[in-house]
């Protein structure tokens, strides 16, 4: 949250470490696979033995998920094999940006190899010590854009509202490192009457999206009380919530929440997705669940050097997007947030992306790549270049093969219609004599 944000501590989540058996080697074992999952490859779900003994139910209890989120050294050594440039990034993570990660999450981890694409966006490496001089603290510029606490009014009819600084994991990269896991609160009312009034007298805000951190994470009553009192705006069209719990925590879309956000549409959800392999059958079930309760679910990605930056890659997710019914939104180029140089392509690499989608794949399996502009400005659209001419009457174009066409321009065409019909009035009246 912002400098100046006060939080309350979400009431009932109680984030102590819970007593556990320690096994040396490390193994794995799985919970029963139901017959529909046998023989996909998608099968990740694996719990690891440091928490042998957990019931299922346990298991897939979001509270139980968080309060035994890991969030130390010790811990991880116990899980996974760590590498000397991870311990020194963990050592190191106190003060830059939380760690956090929840045993689900963590379950998905391939404990041996440091590359792993689920481990390298959740467990700190040394390089995220090194300060590049294009970091920046506040890269999308937003504090500048902040009328009132907790509130970013970049765009006229659409806010910003960071109702908690709290996720279920903390990504190494992410943009909002400044503000998020500093304190693991959630928007004081004081605060948010404020964001209330404001919104009250700014008739032209039609869309608010609630971000944070992750606003799944605050609890049903306190998270309807937002919804309800946003909604009870009369200029307030359309609620957005952007989330990466259905991701990192799936446990948490549960029916009591369903029930409640089902209450309040039009309402959207941008679900932040990275790679094909986050895809397994309990997000695939939290997904479901929220498409057959009428949220319009949109995918966000963050392009990452070593994780996604392969159009084979991101072409699986957005086809293994698509199949849980999530629409792929936006490929963002990885913001200049501090300690995150490792995590950044070229922007070429995302525009050779997009050129592997357009024409390749289903255009809904094609997300719009954007830059977000350093220092505020916006989403700005990056595209591959389909023009390559523009004449007088005519535009030249090429298709995703490489193949050239031409477009007659409009002035063309209107000249044609008004002869047309200039032909078919002469026809009629011949007709009628
Ligand atoms: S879930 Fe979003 S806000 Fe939270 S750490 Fe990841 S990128 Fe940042």
């Amino acid at each position: 949250m912002q400098e100046g944000v006060k939080m309350e501590t979400a009431s009932d989540i109680n984030l102590s470490m819970p007593q556990r058996v320690i096994e040396r080697p490390l193994q794995l074992y799985l919970f029963p696979v139901p017959e529909e999952r046998k023989g996909t490859e998608e099968v990740k779900e694996t719990v690891p033995s440091y928490w042998k003994g957990v019931s299922e139910k346990d298991w897939n209890d979001w509270r139980w998920q968080l309060r035994h989120r890991v969030t130390r050294l010790d811990q991880l050594k116990e899980i996974l094999e760590l590498t000397p440039d991870e311990i020194e990034g963990i050592r190191h993570s106190k003060g830059r940006l939380a760690l956090a990660v929840t045993p689900y999450f963590l379950s998905l981890m391939d404990p041996v190899n440091p590359n792993c694409p689920i481990r390298r966006q959740a467990i700190p490496t040394k390089e995220e010590l090194h300060l590049s001089k294009n970091d920046m603290f506040d890269p999308c510029g937003e504090d500048k854009d902040s009328p009132v606490p907790g509130l970013v009014h970049r765009y006229p009819d659409r806010v910003l509202l960071l109702v908690t600084d709290q996720c279920a994991v903390y990504c190494r990269y992410c943009t909002r490192r400044r503000l998020v896991g500093t304190s693991e609160r959630s928007i004081t009312q004081g605060n948010f009457e404020e964001v209330l009034k404001y919104l009250k007298t700014h008739k032209k805000v039609r869309d608010v999206l609630l971000s944070g951190g992750d606003p799944l994470l605050l609890e049903n009553e306190r998270l309807e009380e937002i919804l309800s009192r946003l909604r009870a705006i009369p200029h307030i069209e359309i609620l957005r919530i952007g989330t990466r719990v259905p991701v990192t925590l799936p446990q948490r879309i549960t029916a009591g929440l369903l029930r409640m956000l089902k209450k309040y549409h039009p309402l959207m959800m941008s679900i932040h997705f990275s790679h094909p392999r986050e895809i397994t059958e309990a997000v695939r079930r939290a997904c479901n669940d929220l498409a057959d309760s009428g949220i319009p679910l949109g995918s966000q990605t963050v392009l990452l050097k070593g994780i996604n930056d392969k159009p084979q890659i991101m072409k699986k997710l957005m086809h293994e997007l698509l199949k849980i019914r999530v629409r792929p939104y936006y490929i963002y180029q990885c913001d200049l947030a501090m300690g995150t140089e490792h995590f950044r392509t070229s922007i070429a690499t995302g525009v050779q992306i997009i050129e592997k989608l357009r024409g390749h794949t289903t255009g809904y399996a094609v997300p719009t790549f954007v830059v977000d502009a350093p220092g505020g400005g916006g989403k700005i659209p990056v595209e591959p270049n389909y023009v390559i001419s523009r004449e007088k009457g005519k535009m030249v174009l090429r298709n995703y093969e490489g193949k050239v066409y031409e477009y007659p321009e409009p002035n063309v065409i209107e000249f044609k219609k008004t002869r047309l019909m200039g032909e078919r009035r002469a026809a009629t009246r011949k007709l009628i004599g």
